[in-house]
């Protein structure tokens, strides 16, 4: 990759916080998929582009993105920027993307410019999302997940009928893979699984929880689920709000990482 800016070459090699830390995540993303398709990528200084081939073709990119409206700078996404940080590998980014598409939702039906305006306003409702939607992933993962099941033990409830569809027992298993009231939402999942080769739970099956939980590739999926249904919350829906508040990083993190290890 060829450049006569000194500043952009260098700026580009280190994924720092700060301005344009965005597209060098980008070029530092692009730049390890090539490698690893066996592509060599060196960040190579010229005095300056005449005479290289492909001159005419940046300049003229380059003129296009100078008329666009700028991004919002990365500074702003205070709340995540941790781990902004820490995007390093093409997985991390998928989650990114993910969470983008989840906030940005509503943006997203109108033009892209003004999704980017609206993002910053939608920004402070971000941590709102993630958190407790991270909690819940490993409450579920951990076998920890407040379900009637597990009320009934700690004898907060009298019987541990399903809240949604009056069955017997609601148990984590039950609001993962059975309970009726999350039938439509279930579908979604399977389908978004079996898009991204993620075998379903078959009824044989013993314990699909653990396979799924621990398959990179269906993490996204599973908080796409958890995030359009209140599996996970307790019979209000909003019993966790506090504790989700007080959720740390940790979790985020571990969560990052789940996608990218085993
Ligand atoms: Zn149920």
């Amino acid at each position: 990759m060829f450049s006569d800016s000194q500043a952009a070459l260098q700026r580009a090699s280190e994924d720092h916080l700060g301005p344009g830390q965005a597209i060098t995540s980008d070029i530092i993303t692009t730049a390890q998929g090539l490698t690893e398709k066996g592509i060599k990528v060196i960040l190579q200084w010229v005095p300056s582009h005449i005479g290289i081939e492909g001159n005419e073709r940046a300049d003229k990119i380059a003129k296009e993105a100078a008329s666009k409206p700028m991004p919002p700078s990365i500074d702003r996404y205070s709340s995540f920027s941790y781990t902004m940080r820490q995007i390093k590998a093409q997985k991390r980014t998928e989650i990114k993307e993910w969470i983008y598409k989840t906030t940005y939702k509503e943006g997203k039906k109108r033009n892209r410019t003004y999704s980017l305006t609206n993002a910053l306003e939608i920004d402070p409702q971000l941590s709102m999302i993630r958190k407790p939607l991270a909690k819940r992933f490993y409450q579920l993962k951990l076998g920890h997940a407040i379900t009637a099941s597990y009320l009934y033990r700690i004898q907060r409830l009298d019987k541990q009928n399903c809240w949604w569809c009056n069955a017997a027992k609601q148990d984590i298993d039950h609001l993962l893979f059975e309970c009726r009231h999350w039938r439509a939402q279930r579908r979604t999942l399977y389908g978004d699984l079996r898009r991204r080769g993620v075998t379903t739970p078959r009824y044989s099956e013993e314990r699909p929880k653990n396979r799924l939980f621990n398959t990179p590739r269906a993490v996204e999926p599973i908080l796409d689920f958890l995030n359009t249904t209140k599996i996970g919350l307790g019979p209000n829906g909003d019993e966790e709000e506090e504790e989700g508040s007080r959720l740390d990083r940790w979790d985020l993190d571990r969560l990052e990482n789940e996608s990218i290890e085993n």
